[in-house]
């Protein structure tokens, strides 16, 4: 990994940058928002992007230090029900998988209903199980074609002579009564403080390990991913009060001690076993991800398709960002659901082909490994066995290209600091007292960077030292409102050692306890100071006057004012500000739809710079603010004020027509730059239903010193195209992109 002082000896931190002065330009016209360098065209259209070469690459790998589960490409499941042992035909299943050429399969050990004549009390045989070992036969029938096993448990609901002898292991409600399952009630809830999680699951697995061979156990259903448990039996109404900052150290701590007592028993029998859960809540996972990053041994994102809380289609992109933000490289899968999930599921048909497509590109283009999931196995393979051929297909087509797909680490110079707390515990200024807040923050951030072609990762809030930001010209904290003493001391560290960053709103307003401050934990480095409490928004939302030239006006003419955001904080006056606030008004009637004050000195926007550092406070939720409204002068600043605090370096970019997403990847061949084709009537809503072409995209990129290139390939064209390499500036362009593609560069 590369320390700032490496960086430094290759200039990607230094050297100085052209940044033009404010040009008045036309305003943003419909044929110019689909030309420029992005998808909008931003400041692009006055300063022109400087390229940085790319760090040295890593040092090749020794295969024999890898672990089997690194070279994992592919893995399938059929999650099995209740009444498979009746019905499925195993051969067919094991068939299927085997010719998929997955590498390893899911199959149900469970918890909730034994799959194998278990002896563990409680551990109910499946009505249909008859005596039989169907979790045997299904493990023989994948071993005999060389795919690994895993052993799939499920420990979060269990049956009515359990809860009659174990009363204490139930979770409960307020007034003492249990938590049944909302959709089957004869099966209660498990709480994860009570001895169920101590006796009855490491009971299960070391019956299994003592029967079978499996490779690695999982469970599904615990911990809880996106949200924390709310219980209130003997044991948890000691704890803490549910869904604070207190409650999730507790609970943090059990989660740890527990996924370290499942893996010490899986190695019971094989040292290179492991245990591994359910992880994928994307930027808002339950337990922190930055302390189970250092343990799991295979990051599994529960991440199957698009939800009625996250309709946009880069779910499982953003996903990917979230585990390479704790994994340092270590394994990754994302499950895709072949079955219909979101807010009406058809748990046994198919999905859209297109959708299904889709949600494995973006598994591939963010670094992780495909996993392909259906449920039940009814006459024989499935009553709808359409997925059957999507899933086929696919697997085959990464099969030829394994070595380009498998990533060694992402080359983005942007970070985007993923604060977990705030996402999970923040509730949101006084006037918005809800989680979705932090949700349309995080959307907003992550769709302007997509417009903006930027190549970006996210850091999580507890790796912010020099070894994981030295990479990045830039950090942003887009409303990251929870942000520890420490913390705010190692943001203004990183700028001090030369990076930039942008931050908006409540960020570090609060302590990691949820404690307010009096003032902005980073005041002194943004040189703000708070002047009140948040102002929302009645009628119509407060605006920006633009009192000064500034590139993060760039494109903007023949307006006084541009919109400002949905709430603010108000901020003391400063010398000299670039924009300041014309406070929101009447918005009906409108005879009364005009500002009392036509002019105040509230700061609208905070700019400093700090040697080559530099930085810029929002006080508006401006992200979210954008993401709710998708207002191209929000757009615009957002693009001018991000690439104004990076001095305009890129270290790629993509030029072309149309909505994508790019991620970027050294990889043992050499590079591989992915990009994913959101243009598309159905990207923020509903499913894909067909795919609609785009026209060529050139990519620039600078390699490093000595490195010169072999070819280029494009993995989904199946073809290779010409490349220019000029003063060690890589030019290529990809002539068409259907729904995805990636062009793999083979370097010497
Ligand atoms: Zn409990």
């Amino acid at each position: 990994m590369l320390n700032r002082r490496n960086f430094l000896k290759t200039g990607l931190m230094t050297g100085a940058a052209v940044i033009p002065t404010s040009v008045g330009l036309d305003a943003l016209d419909p044929v110019s928002t689909l030309s420029a360098e992005g998808n909008v065209a931003p400041s692009s259209s006055v300063s022109k992007p400087k390229l940085i070469p790319l760090p040295p690459r890593l040092a090749s790998i020794d295969q024999r230090t890898q672990s089997w589960q690194q070279k994992i490409r592919r893995v399938g499941q059929t999650n099995m029900t209740e009444h498979d042992p009746a019905v499925m035909n195993i051969e067919e299943w094991a068939d299927y998988w085997h010719n998929a050429e997955a590498d390893i399969v899911f199959i149900s050990v469970t918890g909730i209903l034994a799959f194998y004549p278990s002896k563990v009390q409680f551990h109910r045989h499946g009505k249909f199980l008859q005596g039989r070992d169907f979790f045997g036969e299904c493990v023989a029938a994948a071993k005999k074609r060389n795919m690994r096993v895993v052993g799939r448990m499920s420990p979060d609901l269990n049956w009515g002579d359990a809860l009659e002898a174990h009363p204490e292991w139930a979770m409960r409600h307020l007034d003492g009564s249990v938590q049944f399952s909302e959709e089957e009630p004869r099966l209660f809830k498990t709480c994860m403080f009570s001895t169920y999680m101590d006796d009855y699951v490491p009971a299960i697995m070391r019956e299994v390990n003592s029967l079978y061979d499996v490779d690695c156990f999982y469970t599904n259903g615990w911990p809880p991913i996106g949200s924390l448990p709310n219980c209130h039996c003997a044991i948890c109404s000691k704890l803490p009060t549910a869904g604070t900052p207190a409650y999730w150290r507790v609970f943090n701590d059990r989660v740890f001690d527990l996924w370290q007592k499942y893996d010490a028993i899986a190695k019971e029998k094989k040292p290179d076993s492991f245990f591994f859960a359910n992880l994928g809540g994307n930027v808002r996972g339950g337990p922190n991800l930055d302390r189970l990053g250092k343990i799991a041994a295979w990051f599994q994102a529960d991440n199957q398709g698009r939800t009625y809380d996250d309709p946009a289609v880069w779910g499982c992109t953003l996903q990917s960002r979230v585990c390479n933000a704790v994994l340092d490289g270590k394994f990754a899968a994302n499950v895709t659901a072949a079955y219909s999930t979101g807010a009406v599921t058809w748990r046994n048909a198919s999905k859209n082909p297109a959708e299904a497509n889709m949600w494995l590109n973006e598994t591939l283009a963010g670094g992780m490994v495909p996993y392909y999931h259906f449920v039940g196995a009814e006459n024989g393979f499935g009553e709808d066995r359409r997925w059957q051929k999507v899933g086929t297909d696919y697997f085959r087509w990464t099969a030829q290209h394994d070595a380009h797909l498998a990533t060694r680490r992402s080359i983005a110079n942007v970070g985007v600091v993923m604060g977990q707390s705030t996402q999970l515990l923040y509730p949101g200024p006084t006037t918005m007292r809800s989680r979705a807040y932090m949700h349309e923050t995080t959307q907003g951030i992550y769709d302007a960077l997509l417009r903006g072609r930027f190549a970006f990762d996210f850091v999580h809030e507890d790796r912010l030292e020099p070894e994981h930001l030295s990479r990045y010209r830039a950090l942003l904290l887009p409303n990251i409102a929870m942000l520890s003493d420490r913390q705010c001391q190692q943001i203004r560290d990183y700028v001090g050692s030369g990076g930039s960053i942008m931050a908006s709103f409540e960020t570090a307003l609060y302590d990691e306890n949820l404690n307010q401050r009096a003032g902005f934990g980073l005041a002194d480095l943004l040189g703000i100071n708070k002047a009140g409490d948040v102002i929302g928004t009645t009628g119509n939302a407060y605006y920006a006057r633009i009192e000064s030239q500034h590139p993060i006006l760039d494109g903007f003419s023949n307006t006084n004012w541009l919109p400002g955001a949905q709430n603010r904080i108000p901020l003391k006056p400063l010398q000299n500000p670039v924009l300041t606030v014309v406070p929101g008004f009447v918005r009906y009637p409108p005879e009364l739809a005009y500002p009392p004050a036509p002019h105040t000195d509230e700061p609208a926007v905070v700019l400093r710079e700090l040697g080559y550092s530099r930085t810029a406070y929002f006080p508006g939720d401006i992200e979210r603010s954008y993401w709710l409204t998708g207002h191209g002068d929000l757009l615009r600043l957002l693009h001018n004020t991000i690439r104004w605090i990076m001095h305009d370096e890129f270290i790629v970019h993509v030029q072309g027509e149309g909505f994508v997403e790019m991620l970027s990847w050294e990889t043992t061949p050499g590079y591989s730059i992915h990009l994913l084709n959101y243009t598309n009537p159905n990207t923020h809503h509903g499913w894909l239903q067909a795919t609609y072409p785009l026209g060529p995209q050139t990519i620039r990129m600078k390699l490093p010193p000595g490195v010169s290139v072999k070819s280029v390939e494009l993995l989904r064209a199946g073809q290779s195209v010409p490349f220019a390499l000029k003063k060690q500036m890589l030019q290529l362009t990809i002539p068409r992109i259907e729904d995805y593609e990636v062009a793999a560069i083979t370097v010497s």
